[in-house]
């Protein structure tokens, strides 16, 4: 059996496909030729380059990977293609991007190439000479992988074609195989169990019936099969990347991208089976937290490392493993490499912790922060307050420790009361990593709230932006999609406006904004004030008690608990609670039901634009 595995756009340019990766790791491990592969966003970003003369290529190839998920933007480039029509939601798209101020004029001069860029896809899978073609889709991978693969089953209807990934999780990839008759297989689920089972069933060892999660289709109709248990870690290859290295090296997209890794050290997540946050469809059917063995993840990072010289690494686990701050980290700065690792983590990092990971070379995190709002955080049941996520950010800022979040708004029952007090401190905030943006939390599926429509959105349709993706009806969509709009709830978009422009305010003032610690000792502490909207300023907290109370409060104190701590220090409550104030008024702190929070940074900030 020839297998070629496809990952089409908009998979990005810097880093290989995972579930490739996987898949050819566990298909040589069942004893089977390597199967073939074929990266199509790498050549999608290089037809473009050939094609426009370098007027669009992977850096507008990046900005729709990375911008236009929400809008189903890459989606749309190939919407045509795949429904064998030009005009195909060009008229939706036009309409749906007046009413949102969407530039929507690369997506459109992308869309041009893309039936010939589909022609030649389909013929250079074909090229080489499969008997099984697997595409994998996450995201905006659908109308590009359907496309070709229609492509393909009109050039040569003899070739099976699977499809497996995020998009194919559980109803999603029923409906996908029934709303697309030339996709003859979906694996629903995690592939390494499945994926050979698979073979073993087109070799003729088992049966169609017996692959778990397979959608498949025979004389008396499509049958689901059940989806199978979860992948153990135990079962989760090292991902075989040579191919994508190889090609990457010599691509002309090569030289816009620097290339990185991509591991998973765990699957599921960890919180999300206590206290599943509100609004996250993520883990899909995959929610039971699995974590490799800190031995095996420094095995596979070490050797990949060595086998492509790449010291970039991107964690895709959803959540680290808290195990990984005492038993991984310390093995992986034992190294002395100089790694740079992004990793997804859980928002309430300790100091300690964010130290043992500078220390192992994570230099990017992603906390999930969400919200300072802690009325907000607890319809999220993230477990955490407004005061709790400042001092990540101010820690994070500290230790020059990259934080990427956003803020969400339009939860069931939030109100602008709840917001007030937040919104009126965040000039004070603009020191710390601002959000990359603000933005109204659309339904997710598999997400509580989709999944029980009492918690606030009991009304809901697939999102608009399928429209101009796909020409289905809302009953044959419904299944197949991710996102639902609903009615608005919370914020309205007027009252949200106000936190739209201090995000704006923050992201601009950010940069060349900073509040530091210049000096400190028993007697007194200076703080730097070089924020944006701030007059230039060394402050001073004079005298040992109140030297004492500002270390407290570096921790985040209540009023009462704060003056209960310096009290030996002869300072009273009032005197603790005018002190403050007066900290308030300076914007050195923020405060949070009840709550208090410093904002100075120890050290001083390194900011990377
Ligand atoms: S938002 Fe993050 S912490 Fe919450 S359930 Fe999803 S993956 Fe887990």
């Amino acid at each position: 059996m020839t297998i070629c595995l496809a990952a089409m756009p908009w998979q990005s340019l810097d880093c290989p496909s995972l579930p490739i990766g996987l898949l050819k790791a566990v298909t040589v491990a069942t004893g089977r030729p390597e199967p073939l592969t074929y990266h199509g966003g790498i050549r999608w970003a290089e037809y473009l380059l050939d094609a426009t003369d370098g007027e669009l290529g992977p850096p507008e190839y990046t900005e729709v990977a990375e911008e236009g998920l929400f809008h189903g933007l890459g989606d749309w480039v190939f919407a045509g293609v795949l429904h064998d029509d030009d005009s195909f939601g060009v008229t939706q798209l036009r309409r749906y991007a007046d009413e949102r101020g969407l530039d929507i004029d690369r997506v459109t001069r992308m869309r041009a190439h893309a039936a010939d860029f589909v022609e030649v896809a389909a013929r250079e899978i074909l090229a080489t000479e499969p008997t099984l073609i697997g595409f994998t889709t996450t995201f905006m991978q659908n109308a590009p992988s359907l496309a070709t693969a229609r492509r393909i089953k009109e050039l040569d209807p003899r070739v099976p074609i699977v499809f497996g990934g995020g998009n194919c999780d559980g109803a999603m990839g029923s409906a996908l195989h029934e709303n697309f008759p030339f996709v003859d297989y979906v694996v629903r689920g995690e592939g390494e169990i499945a994926f050979p089972a698979l073979l073993d069933a087109l070799d003729g060892r088992t049966d169609l019936a017996a692959v778990p999660g397979l959608s498949w289709r025979d004389a008396q109709g499509r049958h689901d099969n059940r989806q199978g248990t979860l992948v153990p870690p135990a079962l989760m290859p090292v991902p075989d990347y040579d191919d994508w290295f190889l090609l990457i090296a010599e691509s002309p997209v090569g030289e816009y991208v620097e290339p990185k890794l991509v591991l998973e050290s765990a699957r599921g997540c960890w919180w999300g089976e206590k206290h599943h946050c509100t609004f996250c469809g993520l883990n899909g059917t995959g929610m039971q937290f699995r974590a490799k063995a800190p031995e095996t993840v420094i095995a596979e990072l070490t050797s990949l490392v060595r086998r492509h010289q790449t010291l970039d690494a991107i964690m895709v686990d959803n959540i680290i493993d808290n195990r990984y701050f005492r038993d991984l980290l310390p093995s992986v700065a034992a190294l002395d490499w100089d790694l740079r690792i992004h990793y997804e983590v859980k928002s309430n990092l300790r100091p300690d912790e964010i130290a043992v990971l500078r220390q192992a070379g994570v230099t990017h995190v992603q906390p999930g922060i969400e919200s300072l709002v802690s009325p907000v955080l607890k319809l999220m049941d993230k477990g955490v307050t407004g005061v709790r996520n400042v001092r990540t950010l101010r820690d994070c800022e500290a230790a020059a420790l990259t934080v990427s979040w956003n803020w969400l708004y339009g939860f069931p029952t939030e109100s602008t009361t709840d917001y007030d007090a937040v919104l009126r401190q965040l000039p004070a905030l603009v020191h710390l990593q601002p959000p990359a943006s603000a933005a109204r939390i659309l339904l997710e599926r598999f997400s509580p709230y989709f999944e029980n429509p009492l918690l606030g959105f009991p009304n809901r349709q697939p999102a608009k932006l399928y429209e101009h993706v796909y020409a289905l009806g809302q009953d044959r969509l419904t299944d197949m999609v991710y996102l639902f709009d609903t009615d608005p709830a919370g914020l309205s978009d007027a009252d949200a406006e106000g936190l739209h422009k201090l995000i704006e305010v923050w992201i601009d003032a950010y940069p060349s904004s900073s509040l530091q610690i210049l000096r400190a000792d028993d007697e007194e502490i200076v703080i730097e004030d070089r924020r944006v909207g701030w007059p230039d300023q060394d402050h001073r907290i004079t005298g040992a008690g109140f030297v004492a109370a500002y270390r407290e409060l570096e921790n985040g104190r209540t009023a009462k608990a704060l003056a209960a701590r310096v009290a030996e220090w002869g300072l009273t409550a009032d005197q603790v609670v005018d002190w403050l104030g007066k900290l308030a008024g300076d914007g050195l702190v923020f405060t949070e039901q009840g709550h208090w929070i410093t904002l100075a940074t120890p050290t001083e900030p390194l900011k990377v634009s």
